[in-house]
């Protein structure tokens, strides 16, 4: 049963949140021989989150759809109440900045040569171990997001990676294997290789998910994405629902 969580059905426009706004991406999410979808908008869209949209776009399309939320994780934010009472399917847990420095953001990247690569990669992976720990996430998303720009660290990057997949294991969260990076600069699945080896051999189970901000985007190189996760030796994937997870066949 093929899911793909990492939807932004709002993309970087925000709301409104309908029906009719994210239909085309259930129809793509069909098309692509999805078999259950979830939508994880970004959480500066939050408020404007209708959760009565979920269930009706199910009635409508027969597709099963979650609701989920990718929640930018920085240790100073109050996330407790911002996330509180509210009916989650699950939360993905990204970094996507280091301080003040969104790093994944185009016109960022030349805060890259500010900084030592290595403390770059370590602090990066520091965030994301703190993410895990947090305990609010069922899936942590592209682990290795720092790499976006292709910038690789000097130290080999398991090392700079163990703690905060540790964290992930600890946690008891799944691992988002997230093929959008095919199609930024780094050209390569987010987790590389290497760390999806080591998220085995630590038992962490994945999910795969494309994050589309678009319909055209919904399930996009996925068949690659299953084939790293069955080659890593993965026979089964994460699914979730009302924040617990199952796992089905890696069909
Ligand atoms: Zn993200
Ligand atoms: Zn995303």
């Amino acid at each position: 049963m093929p899911a793909d969580y990492h939807i932004h059905g709002l993309a970087h426009e925000g709301p409104p949140h309908t029906v009719e706004r994210l239909l085309p991406y259930v129809e793509a999410a069909r098309a692509a021989g999805l078999t259950e979808m979830g939508f994880a908008d970004h959480d500066r869209y939050l408020d404007g989150l209708d959760f009565n949209v979920f269930p009706e776009l199910e009635r409508v399309t027969g597709v099963p759809i979650r609701a989920g939320l990718e929640v930018d994780f920085r240790p100073d934010k109050d996330l407790g109440r911002e996330l509180a009472g509210r009916p989650w399917d699950y939360l993905i847990g990204s970094v996507h900045a280091i301080g003040a420095w969104e790093f994944d953001r185009p016109g960022q990247e030349s805060g890259f040569a500010a900084w030592d690569i290595d403390e770059i990669y370590a602090t990066y992976f520091y965030l994301v171990a703190r993410a895990a720990a947090s305990g609010l996430f069922q899936i942590i998303g592209h682990l290795d997001l720092i790499k976006i720009y292709g910038h690789r660290p000097r130290k080999p990057v398991v090392e700079l990676a163990e703690e905060a997949l540790q964290a992930i294991a600890r946690s008891g969260a799944a691992m988002e294997v997230n093929t959008a990076g095919l199609f930024k600069p780094v050209g390569e699945i987010y987790p590389s290789r290497e760390l999806l080896e080591r998220a085995f051999s630590l038992n962490i189970p994945v999910t795969i998910g494309s994050d589309a901000h678009a319909p055209a985007e919904v399930g996009r190189e996925r068949a690659r994405g299953r084939e790293l996760v069955r080659q890593v030796g993965y026979t089964s994937l994460a699914t979730f629902a009302g924040r617990q997870m199952t796992t089905v066949p890696l069909a």
